[in-house]
């Protein structure tokens, strides 16, 4: 991967997962790339293909472009950063801890990505009094 396409997605993701929103600055483990169509399936390292994500969304992603919705069990569309809007398919709970699903894109995301696995979930309830989580 371009060290320029590299440092163009993690800045334009501020260096947050953008699935998970977690922080690449609060994570023992290295960012990195992620194809949202995956190249396994012809998709490209172009730009509007690629996410900055955190290993734990990164790996559960794995090949998936779309999983079932818990709440109707048909197949969605895993959220895509690039041309869906995080607002309209998540919301936080109260506390900020966990990540609610909306949409059936979100509830699969949720569920694919298990967004609110218990180190995320751990780590948003430490970085939210210390006014660090949510990332703007
Ligand atoms: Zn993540």
């Amino acid at each position: 991967m371009p060290e320029r396409l590299r440092n163009l997605v993690l800045q334009r993701a501020h260096n947050c997962c953008e699935y998970c929103f977690s922080q690449a600055d609060y994570s023992p483990a290295p960012f990195g790339i992620e194809h949202i169509f995956p190249t396994a399936k012809g998709g490209a390292s172009e730009p509007e293909n690629l996410a900055w994500s955190c290993q734990g969304c990164n790996g559960r992603k794995h090949t998936f472009t779309d999983a079932p919705d818990p709440y109707t069990g048909f197949l969605a569309p895993l959220f895509n950063p690039r041309t869906d809007k995080w607002e309209e398919h998540f919301a936080w709970d109260e506390e900020f801890s966990q990540i609610i699903g909306l949409s059936p894109i979100g509830r699969a995301t949720v569920e694919c990505l298990d967004l609110n696995r218990k180190e995320v979930f751990n780590l948003r309830k430490l970085l939210v009094p210390l006014g660090l989580h949510p990332p703007r």
